[in-house]
């Protein structure tokens, strides 16, 4: 069973996909998948729903919009140069503790929504990531109590500025954080179906394969970053944490590689799924979103 939701953006609705192509409308459970949803031990109580309501509930239009697999977080963390080659082609030495940023949750989208390139900006680049869900509170705890903390992971683009992120003084939040920066879904697989330290993940820009990795390459797991976190702020239920790209980033090449409008980032993980998103000016974002105006 995968979660996802859908309909438009800030007014979505929650789903389970039982098999490809089959995908149950669970507006009829009540909640969102949200910060409450994992609190409430959600997870669970939604296999029950469905096991009992499974014949009645409605299928997901096939054309929906696909919304971001849960609702917006309390909090949405990422973890710098979490592979090794990665921090290579950054110019970077690999980090001896995670570097732990932010990214405003207002950056959050759908899969397949349009990437919006901010006015004047240049340097939009592309970041295939494994986003974890937090599902339970997690405060100082130790690696090997960890996983049972996550309630599951999703295919995350960690798009990024790099002019504000990276020449325009301090903190790395400024060039993750616009609007559409972070497609996330297209659903969240729950941890005991997958096997997250050994993932295929890739990008591709334009249809050229740019990345290709697997998550059996970062440098920080699964468990020791959340356990790290847990050390230094209390994660709750419903928190997301980005858990690193691999190289291929469009800053690693000579010259540089980034986003223009009408270009097609597609980009999947092995078992989560695969996302789409064509680069749009914030203008034409704006005249689609006023029509007439
Ligand atoms: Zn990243």
């Amino acid at each position: 069973m995968k979660l996802l939701r859908f309909g438009p953006p800030g007014a979505e609705r929650p789903a389970v996909e039982l098999a490809p192509g089959r995908r149950l409308d669970c507006s009829a459970f009540g909640s969102d998948f949200g910060p409450a949803f994992f609190d409430g031990d959600g997870m669970a109580r939604l296999a029950r729903f469905v096991a009992e309501h499974e014949r009645e509930l409605p299928a997901v239009p096939d054309d929906a919009r696909l919304g971001p697999c849960v609702a917006r977080p309390h909090k949405l963390f990422c973890i710098g140069l979490n592979y090794k080659k990665h921090a290579a082609e950054s110019g970077m030495a690999v980090p001896s503790e995670p570097i732990v940023f932010g990214k405003a949750t207002s950056s959050i989208c759908g899969p397949n929504d349009d990437l919006v390139i901010p006015r004047n900006s240049q340097k939009t680049d592309w970041e295939v990531e494994l986003l974890v869900v937090i599902g339970k509170t997690a405060r100082y705890v130790d690696e090997d109590a960890a996983m049972a903390h996550v309630a599951g992971y999703a295919v995350h683009n960690d798009y990024s500025e790099r002019e504000w992120q990276l020449e325009r003084g301090g903190q790395w939040i400024k060039g993750k954080s616009f609007d559409t920066y972070a497609p996330i879904g297209p659903c969240m697989v729950p941890a005991d179906q997958v096997d997250a330290g050994n993932l295929g993940l890739w990008l591709a820009h334009n249809g050229e394969r740019l990345q290709q990795s697997n998550t059996n390459d970062m440098v920080f797991g699964i468990a020791a970053i959340v356990s790290y976190l847990s050390h230094c702020l209390t994660l709750e239920p419903g928190d997301c944490i980005s858990t690193g790209t691999p190289a291929g980033v469009g800053l690693g090449f000579d010259p540089p590689r980034f986003v223009r409008p009408g270009d097609v980032l597609t980009l999947g993980i092995d078992g989560l799924g695969e996302q789409r998103q064509t680069a749009v000016t914030w203008e034409q974002h704006q005249a689609r979103q006023e029509p007439g105006r």
